[in-house]
């Protein structure tokens, strides 16, 4: 197995999810190290946002694995470092060089529906934002940047493509701003390939005006 590598702001890829039904969302197991409710609460909000213009519902599952399967595709999540709060990490020595802030796994040549999100990585990447806003709207801009960060790997994974676009979520290096925008949105085409991804029916995207 071999990782594809990240962003400036993301990163890359995973997984092999197959095309889900129209009715059925797309399953995101989180694991990993331990998330506070309200990180993971806005992660989910961020994460949703991003994929509702395509239609791409996301259900949410944590704890054990589930036992019985899921309907639909599951993809694996896993949160590895500091997730549980914004506290400031100490600060690293300046570089130019992009930053890996998450990754999706491939094996032979296939995109794994298995994503790492480095929360230790983000946290430092939009830490002058961390610093300079209130302490009680830090955990939430944690969990937007976190969730921007698995849309990323998402939609890796829900098109099974190592490929970035030119501009918006898809894009594979990412500035601090933009990894915070409330605005921030996979471009037109991407919503239409992810419509297209979970359904042969893309009326809904029309049905959204984009
Ligand atoms: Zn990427």
């Amino acid at each position: 197995m071999r990782y594809l590598t990240a962003l400036f702001a993301f990163c890359c890829f995973a997984g092999h999810a197959q095309s889900s039904g129209a009715s059925e969302p797309l399953t995101v197991f989180v694991t990993g190290d331990r998330v506070s409710p309200p990180v993971l609460q806005a992660l989910r909000e961020a994460a949703e946002s991003a994929f509702a213009p395509s239609g791409v519902k996301l259900s949410w599952l944590e704890g054990p694995p589930p036992a019985t399967g899921v309907d639909g595709d599951l993809v694996i999540l896993r949160l590895k470092g500091g997730c549980s709060n914004a506290g400031l990490v100490p600060a690293e020595p300046l570089t130019t060089e992009p930053r890996t802030l998450a990754l999706t796994h491939i094996a032979n040549h296939k995109i794994q529906p298995f994503a790492d999100v480095f929360c230790d990585a983000v946290r430092r990447f939009i830490q002058p934002s961390l610093k300079s806003a209130p302490v009680r709207e830090r955990d939430q801009m944690l969990g937007r940047a976190l969730g921007r960060v698995a849309a990323h790997e998402l939609y890796h994974i829900l098109l099974h493509t190592t490929e970035h676009a030119h501009s918006g979520i898809s894009r594979a290096q990412q500035t601090e701003p933009e990894l915070l925008d409330p605005q921030a949105a996979f471009t037109p085409g991407d919503d239409q390939r992810l419509a297209d991804s979970v359904s042969a029916d893309s009326s809904s995207l029309d049905a959204a005006g984009r």
